[in-house]
């Protein structure tokens, strides 16, 4: 027999005991209530809202027992108090008076069983004026030995409930319980609602939900929030090469990558199919793209096992949409990440892609000019990052070669006496403490010539020569100067190389005296190595740089105007820094970051970037994300480069407070960004746009004086127009 054959039985059964003698109306109603019963499992079996299961046995009851007013209550586990849930035909005022005072509940508490009580039969009938009613009925629901939910059915007639329709609603609750039961344990249910079966992530239902609380939450709160949506690429293809079984698994794996690569506060959720969408709390764009560029990757370089032996790799196309940046509702920012996310598959998936206007009936325009995509740029950063590493190369030479020296500081510089340059590289961060101090350039003073003259063999230092070499370097180490062990090397070409060694003990070194023991001898040869990185490091710089320009130089093939813009702020930038003698360090690292401020440009459309009508607001706040997505390029740069992030990222601020991103003002902008915003102006000034002509130096120095204090920087400002006439002189 099945369970619902048994369940009808049974509750037949069960009805004839309780009423033997029936007349057809009351039949027919039973009819209705075991088909009521035999609906139960279906409730638990789809498990609803909660309001929802007992509105709709609320409403399944009424065609049993004609009530005008119900109200249903339930225990609270941590208060332990009945609770109103649910009520139907009751003014706000007579609903407080049933919150405050549940007249009837005790009634239901003592008895335990369904009780009838008429307005005619209680001595203060105050309680059922209020209420508007004249006879009220009592059931309550009882598991685990107590009281646990109750009924409370009101009639405004007299007379109106019959025994028989007590009872049968009684029947009802009883058969019911077990909907209660699971409703009481709402949390449990509501899991199993939420979860997805195949993936074991959230379900769309919950992540419909899910959102909507989120977006309310960054409404009130005042902050972003991000949603990607995450599409497997080709995976109709996946399921028709590798079996659907296998597909499944690969969904499985999906359910645990995914959310090992968010992070916690974020909400994995399966969408549909081979789709999911991940809710980003306090996460703005910018954020939200690099943890989409960590999930492509991650998706990218795992094996999806298909048999024992055999594993596939898989891609995924990811879509960005932000509230409030980019979305006005939860609606709009499902709507956008998937707008995203299609451009993502048009461009040849495997892709992360915020969201941009441009998008928008983008299904249909296929040949509309792009913006640069951000993953190539990406791809570009990661081959250059992999080069080699001096101070890294450095470091495992020595531990390989001195295991036992318990020394890990180091200092190698070499000296060409030709270019007159002297350049340091360290093992450690001590310098200046920034890790891209690694590799820095020394002014090639006489005191430092006279000082290294003297370390021709190798050696401890003498208190004296420690002291010497110590005010030659500028800025110099902040070592332990215990002991300082240096061996110099000349190379053929003249220059010659020191490699020092801090120590806190003097040890003795093998061949401390003599160049011909081994030690020595690969000390020379690590030395030679050393100098190769360095050389090797130097050249990568230069191809760095030249990589840089022709990445954007390629990128500008439909920007003409933009050509040689970096070029030109670079050595500009250059020149000026020297004029104002900055640090060598600080001008070096303005060349380079010359040519990646701008490239947050390149993910803008020509459509806007060269417009030559006023840009719409949306327009505007399109381009005013590219010193922040410049930066998200840029800081993926190897560590000789070292770019000035916030010269990159605050370059458009304004000294009175009226630019972006930040709306910094005055001294609060980076001095390094204050100039980059001078000699960017200056070189767009000079340089053709789609909408005037280049204009001439007098004009631009003109132009900057008059938004000296409002968009520069007044000091810098005047500094500036001073160096551009006395170069144009
Ligand atoms: P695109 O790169 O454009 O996304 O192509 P696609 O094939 O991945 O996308 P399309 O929407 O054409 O096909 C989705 C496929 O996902 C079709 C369906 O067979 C498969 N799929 C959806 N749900 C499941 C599932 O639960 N298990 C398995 N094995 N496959 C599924
Ligand atoms: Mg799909
Ligand atoms: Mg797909």
């Amino acid at each position: 027999m099945t369970d619902l054959a048994f369940l009808k039985s049974e509750i037949e059964a069960c009805i004839l005991q309780l009423s033997p003698d029936l007349s057809p109306q009351i039949l027919r109603k039973k009819t209705k209530s075991i088909n009521l019963l035999l609906k139960a499992p279906i409730y638990l079996a789809s498990p609803q809202d909660q309001t929802l299961i007992i509105e709709m046995f609320a409403s399944f009851a009424r065609k049993i027992i004609p009530y005008r007013k119900m109200t249903f209550s339930m225990r609270n586990e941590s208060s332990q108090t009945l609770e109103l849930l649910f009520n139907y035909g009751f003014s706000d005022q007579q609903l407080s008076l049933l919150k405050t005072q549940s007249p009837f509940n005790p009634w239901a508490n003592s008895f335990g069983k369904p009780l009838l009580i008429k307005q005619s039969a209680v001595a203060n009938r105050s309680v059922f004026h209020t209420l508007g009613i004249e006879e009220a009925v009592i059931i309550p629901v009882t598991w685990e030995g107590r009281v646990q939910a109750v009924w409370q059915l009101f009639s405004t007639r007299p007379n109106t409930f019959t025994m028989e329709d007590i009872q049968l609603f009684w029947i009802l609750t009883m058969q019911c319980d077990l909907i209660f039961q699971h409703l009481s344990k709402r949390e449990q249910i509501q899991k199993l609602a939420i979860i997805d079966s195949l993936t074991g992530l959230y379900n769309r239902r919950f992540f419909d939900r899910q959102l909507k609380v989120e977006v309310e939450r960054a409404q009130r709160q005042k902050t972003t929030l991000s949603l990607l949506m995450i599409d497997i690429d080709n995976f109709k293809k996946f399921n028709d090469h590798y079996s659907h079984q296998s597909g499944d698994n690969a969904l499985r794996e999906m359910g645990v990558l995914l959310p090992e690569k968010s992070r916690t506060i974020d909400t994995v959720c399966r969408f549909g199919g081979e789709e999911f969408m991940i809710i980003l709390p306090n996460t703005d764009h910018v954020k939200a793209f690099l943890i989409g560029e960590r999930l492509r990757k991650a998706a990218e370089e795992h094996p999806f096992i298909i048999n024992h032996n055999k594993s596939v790799n898989m891609t995924l196309s990811l879509g960005i949409a932000s509230y409030p940046e980019m979305a006005s509702s939860d609606s709009d920012l499902v709507r956008k990440a998937d707008l995203a996310m299609y451009e993502g598959k048009r461009l040849g998936k495997n892709r992360v892609v915020l969201y941009s206007p441009q998008f928008e009936g983008s299904k249909k325009l296929d040949d509309r000019k792009k913006g640069i995509n951000l993953n190539s740029i990406d791809f570009f950063m990661e081959a250059i990052r992999s080069l080699a590493d001096t101070r890294k190369l450095m470091s495992s030479l020595l531990n390989i070669l001195l295991p036992s020296l318990e020394s890990d500081q180091s200092l190698y510089f070499e000296i060409d006496p030709e270019a007159k340059k002297v350049t340091l590289v360290t093992s450690q961060f001590a310098l200046g403490s920034k890790p891209d101090d690694c590799c820095i350039s020394l002014p090639f003073s006489s005191k430092f010539k006279e000082c290294t003259a003297q370390l021709q063999t190798p050696g401890y230092l003498s208190a004296e020569e420690k002291q010497q070499l110590m005010i030659s370097i500028p800025n110099g180490p902040t070592y332990p100067w215990n002991h300082v062990y240096c061996h110099p090397h000349r190379f053929s070409n003249s220059s010659t190389a020191f490699l020092l060694l801090f120590l806190a003990d003097k040890k003795t070194l093998v061949g401390e005296s003599s160049l011909s023991t081994p030690l020595a001898n690969h000390l020379d040869e690590a030395i030679e190595l050393i100098s190769l990185g360095l050389r090797a490091q130097q050249q990568q710089r230069s191809f760095y740089r030249l990589a840089a320009h022709r990445l954007i130089s390629l990128s500008e093939t439909n920007l003409p105007y933009y050509q040689h813009h970096s070029t030109k702020v670079s050595q500009l930038l250059t020149k000026f820094s020297q004029q104002l003698e900055l640090a060598d360090n600080i001008t070096r690292s303005l060349a380079d970051t010359a040519y990646f401020y701008d490239l947050g440009l390149m993910s803008i459309s020509n459509d806007i970037l060269l417009k030559d009508t006023p840009l719409t607001s949306n327009e505007r706040k399109i381009c005013q994300r590219h010193p922040l997505i410049s930066w998200e390029i840029a800081r993926f740069s190897p560590s000789p480069i070292e770019l000035d992030k916030p010269a990159i990222i605050h370059h458009h601020e304004s000294y009175d407070g009226s630019g972006y991103p930040n709306q910094l003002s005055g001294n609060n902008i980076p001095i390094t960004a204050r100039i980059m915003a001078l000699v960017d102006t200056y070189a767009a000034i000079t340089s053709q746009r789609p909408y005037r002509k280049a204009r001439s130096s007098e004009q631009a120095i003109q132009e900057i004086s008059a938004l000296a204090g409002i968009r520069f920087d007044p000091t810098l400002a005047e500094e500036f127009c001073g160096f551009i006439k006395s170069a144009q002189a």
